[in-house]
Formats: C-alpha cells, sequence, structure tokens
C-alpha cells in the first residue's frame, strides 16, 4: 500500500553500474500512473499501471508532527532530499487497494499464453548435467508434476522461500547442502546477507481535544473515543459509497526520515512511522496481539488506553548493518527454513546506537511545544524485563530498545545481486543466478543492500527491469524503450 521510490543513495550504495539511480528513475516512471488532484513535489510516472495517490486525510496529528519534526530541524521532504517529512503515496484507485495482483495481472488473464496455478507450491528446480534449468517440479495438493522449461525460469519467491527452493534444488552453501545430502549444483551464498528492517514501538498518551478546545473539561473535549455506531457506520459508507473513515489510513501515511547517523547527517537512516488509536480502541488488542508483544506489555498499553488517546512511533532502522541468515531446516518441502536475523550485531554497533538515538530523540521532541498542547506524555509501559530500571534512563531506554524491537515484513538480500568478485552474490546485474543457465531472480531478495523501501515499490522495479531484459534477450526486433527515448518525467538528479 505505502509506495515509496526510494533514495537516489539508496541505488548508488549498492555500487552497480546498471543500477545507478539515474538509469532506473526511468523504469520507475514507466510502471507508475500517479492519480492524484494535487501536484506532487517527487518526481512521478503517469503513463504506467501502478495507480498512485495520496490519501490525505485531515488527521489532527499532521500539523502537530510537521511542527514537531521542524523544531528538530527537519523539513517537508524535497526532490533530491532524503531528509525530511511527508505523506507517502499509497497504491490504490477510487479508495481501493491495488496491490500487484490486481494492478498487473487482473488486466491480462484472458491471455491464452498466461497460465495462474492455484495453491501449487514449486519444491524443486531441475537441472540437466551441463547445469541448464530443465524443469520444475511442483505439488498440486497430494499431485507431484513436472513443469519443462524451455527458456528461462524466473524465481520470485520471496526472501525466505527462493533460499528454501535454491537450497533443496541444489543451490547454496556447498557444506550446507552436503549437511543435508543435496546433490551440490551450484556452491553460492544463497541465504547469506539476509537484512531486515527494524523497528521500536514507543507509546505516547494525547490529548485530542486538549489541543483543539483548550479546555479539556467540556463535554466536547471527551468525545474521541472508539465508538461502535460510528464503526458500523464507516462500514456502511465505505461499502455502498466508498467514503468515510475507511477510505484512508488515518495518520499512518506521514512518515519522517531521519539521520542519527552522525558520520552521514544528509541520509536518512531511520524512517518513523505513525500511528494512532483513540480511546477504548477496538483495534488496539488485535494490533497488540498481531505483533505478538508480551501479555504484560499488552495489558499495559491497554490500560492506558481505556483512558487515553495513544499515539504510536515507529521509529524503523531503514539500511541495517547487521547481516543475517536463513537456511533450510530439513529437505521436506513444507517444513520451515531458519531465520536467523541477527539484530543488531554489526561490529561496531551502528544498528543499536542508531536506533537508541532515534527513541531518545522522539522521545524529547514528546515534550516540544506543538505536542505538549495535546498533553503528550511518554509513557511508562510496564515492560517485565525493565522493571528494574528507573524510568527514562539511560539503561531503561536499551532495555526498552532490546524488548520490544521487532522486524517489519520488508527484508532482502539473500540472492544478492552484484559483482561476482564480492563474497556475497549470487546473481549478476540481468538479475542472472551465477554459475547455472536459464534461471533468473526477481523480487526483493535481490537488493543487495535493503534500502528506505524494501517494499513494493522495489519489487515491481526488478520486475519492469527484467522485463526489458528478456525482451531484449528473446526478441529479436525489439529495441528498449529505456535506452532509446528520454520519458516525459524530468528526472531530476537525487530523489528519484
Ligand atoms: C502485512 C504486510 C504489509 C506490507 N505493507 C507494505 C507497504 O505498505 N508498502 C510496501 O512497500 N511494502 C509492504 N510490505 C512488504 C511487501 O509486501 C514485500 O516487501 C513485497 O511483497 C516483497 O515482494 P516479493 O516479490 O519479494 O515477495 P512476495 O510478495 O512475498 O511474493 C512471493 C510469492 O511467491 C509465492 N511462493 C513462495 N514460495 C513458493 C513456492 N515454493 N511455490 C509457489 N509459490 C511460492 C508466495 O505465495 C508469494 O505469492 C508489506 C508486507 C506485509 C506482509
Amino acid at each position: 500500500m505505502h509506495y515509496h521510490r526510494g533514495n537516489a543513495y539508496d541505488y548508488d550504495r549498492w555500487d552497480l553500474d546498471e543500477w545507478k539511480s539515474s538509469t532506473i528513475s526511468k523504469y520507475f516512471a514507466n510502471l507508475e500512473k500517479y492519480l492524484g488532484k494535487t501536484a506532487t513535489p517527487f518526481d512521478v510516472g503517469t503513463k504506467g499501471n501502478m495507480t498512485l495517490s495520496y490519501f490525505k486525510s485531515d488527521h489532527f496529528l499532521r500539523l502537530p508532527l510537521s511542527k514537531m519534526y521542524k523544531t528538530a530541524g527537519y523539513k517537508p521532504l524535497a526532490r533530491g532530499k532524503s531528509l525530511g517529512y511527508r505523506d507517502l503515496l499509497v497504491t490504490s484507485w477510487k479508495s481501493i487497494r491495488m496491490n500487484m495482483a490486481r494492478t498487473f495481472l487482473t488486466p491480462i488473464k484472458e491471455r491464452t499464453n498466461f497460465h495462474v496455478a492455484l495453491g501449487t507450491t514449486a519444491t524443486k528446480i531441475l537441472f540437466t548435467a551441463d547445469k541448464r534449468v530443465r524443469g520444475v517440479e511442483i505439488m498440486i495438493g497430494k499431485y507431484k508434476k513436472f513443469i519443462k522449461v524451455r527458456k528461462e525460469l524466473i524465481l520470485t519467491g520471496g526472501s525466505i522461500n527462493n533460499v528454501k527452493l535454491l537450497h533443496m534444488s541444489g543451490i547454496g552453501p556447498k557444506e550446507l547442502l552436503e549437511y543435508n545430502h543435496i546433490p551440490v549444483v551450484a556452491d553460492l551464498p544463497v541465504g547469506k546477507n539476509f537484512q531486515m528492517h527494524l523497528r521500536v514501538p514507543i507509546f505516547v498518551a494525547i490529548d485530542k481535544c486538549c489541543g483543539q478546545c483548550l479546555n479539556c473539561s467540556t463535554p466536547d473535549c471527551q468525545n474521541d473515543f472508539f465508538d461502535f455506531n460510528e464503526f458500523y457506520q464507516n462500514s456502511w459508507d465505505y461499502i455502498m459509497d466508498k467514503i468515510g473513515f475507511f477510505t484512508h489510513i488515518g495518520i499512518n501515511d506521514f512518515v519522517a526520515y531521519i539521520s542519527t547517523n552522525q558520520r552521514r547527517r544528509d541520509t536518512a537512516n531511520i524512517g518513523v512511522f505513525h500511528t494512532y488509536f483513540k480511546r477504548n480502541d477496538f483495534y488496539l488488542k488485535s494490533f497488540l496481539e498481531k505483533r505478538r508483544f508480551h501479555p504484560a506489555v499488552a495489558a499495559s498499553v491497554l490500560k492506558y488506553n481505556k483512558v487515553r488517546n495513544i499515539m504510536l512511533f515507529y521509529p524503523t532502522i531503514l539500511a541495517p548493518v547487521s547481516r543475517g541468515e536463513v537456511y533450510i531446516n530439513s529437505t521436506h518441502y513444507l517444513s520451515q527454513p531458519v531465520i536467523k536475523p541477527n539484530f543488531y550485531t554489526d561490529e561496531n554497533g551502528i544498528d543499536f546506537r542508531s536506533m537508541y538515538a532515534a527513541v531518545t530523540m522522539i522521545v524529547s521532541l514528546t515534550d516540544s511545544l506543538a505536542m505538549q498542547r495535546y498533553k503528550a506524555k511518554f509513557l511508562n509501559i510496564d515492560i517485565p524485563n525493565c522493571r528494574n530500571f528507573k524510568f527514562c534512563s539511560e539503561y531503561y531506554f536499551r532495555c526498552l530498545i532490546i524488548n520490544l524491537s521487532s522486524p517489519t515484513k520488508k527484508c532482502g538480500g539473500v540472492t544478492r545481486m552484484g559483482h561476482s568478485c564480492h563474497n556475497s552474490t549470487v546473481t549478476d546485474e540481468e538479475q542472472k543466478v551465477l554459475k547455472v543457465r536459464g534461471l533468473r531472480v526477481s523480487d526483493v531478495s535481490l537488493s543487495p543492500k535493503v534500502d528506505s523501501t524494501n517494499g513494493l515499490g522495489l519489487d515491481a522495479l526488478f520486475a519492469e527491469r527484467l522485463g526489458d531484459v528478456l525482451r531484449h534477450r528473446w526478441s529479436k526486433h525489439y529495441s528498449s524503450a529505456y535506452q532509446k527515448k528520454k520519458v516525459a518525467i524530468n528526472v531530476v538528479e537525487g530523489e528519484i
């Protein structure tokens, strides 16, 4: 849903000739279809398939949050810059969420040369003696089938399942494959270089009405609580007319990109996301449960929420330095692979220091004038392992970070694209798996260094670029639109 191209710095630090920010901006432009009514300060295409717009809810916290970040020296994010706050674009069309399947597959589903097999799991890639892809073995229910590959196989199983499938097919670290008695087809570091965005929740109590009517005791000031009648009305409005509360995501699309990196003050290393819960909010319980908070933490947050509205700040490490690993646990196709994220294990402690600086900065910013109008108060949540530390002391914050850090859903790096001389490289710049023939990867597992987006924007970029590469490779008369014509978008160096 959130859509962000990422920053020029994200791509330039990949250090790959074909993937410089100036080159790939054309692919982005070709993918995007901006449908917003107002002009956007960012470069965005208007002729592609991926429908983008702003939700722009008139959430009351948008202004105070902007003012809060201003006091820390941040401005609205400008073209070419990576620091600042902004409303994120979203992949939606007429208030309907547009996922990749709706965007790209639905329009072509009637094509006779296009087939989708539902409920099907690829279990193994098979190779000829000279290491060319021969086909893929699949399970449909309990039936095993073989699909022959004539030209190339493109793997898009995501950052975890790509590793599983490649390992089961004999592509991976030699020792691991031998340990699992899998014949080695190619000794490659598949599964190494695993990176994942990591975040920490900061719970802050807010009084909505104090900021708006100054006298907190008036009945008007007490009305920002969750109301089931309102909920049913909102659901009805959305289902019938696509209007109202469910047509946007509140303050969730407001994000601040900040830097806590002493050496690169001009580049964001932390993204701060925001969520808001009304007093006694029905959604908060399931929110806490889904994220598997410790029961004591969840109970404490819910207790506060009985009487206070809660604002959640989510500082997130955008470019983690720590590296983890994914590998198979057994050779059965249904077994879960092992994910060892190794959070906060980088040699110089950069990830932890970045997060510590971000958390303490946000807590101190809640004391800013803009937030104090809303009686913002950093909540002393009951974290069992931190009970012995003085609230807001250095050790308390350290403890909070260690106990409440949780991964986001954005990860990558396991089939790293890069130069063959690099010891964690799995694919070349044309997304081709090294040491075998006829196999490519096209999803976020390719990203050499996880970046500030690492989500659906990047996923679409890999697919768009591979489309161009494949047409070049297999179509005699194809000439790339990217190489010849200049797209109608004015691409400015920097923000891409
Ligand atoms: C709840 C949630 C919310 C998110 N919100 C955002 C957001 O707002 N913005 C954003 O940019 N990103 C968001 N993300 C992250 C984003 O969805 C991922 O980064 C992106 O989808 C990764 O794309 P991918 O192609 O690498 O993998 P996936 O999208 O995971 O695609 C892999 C596909 O392969 C299939 N598959 C796997 N193994 C096999 C097999 N053996 N056989 C057959 N099929 C197989 C899977 O079923 C899946 O369909 C979110 C993720 C989650 C989970």
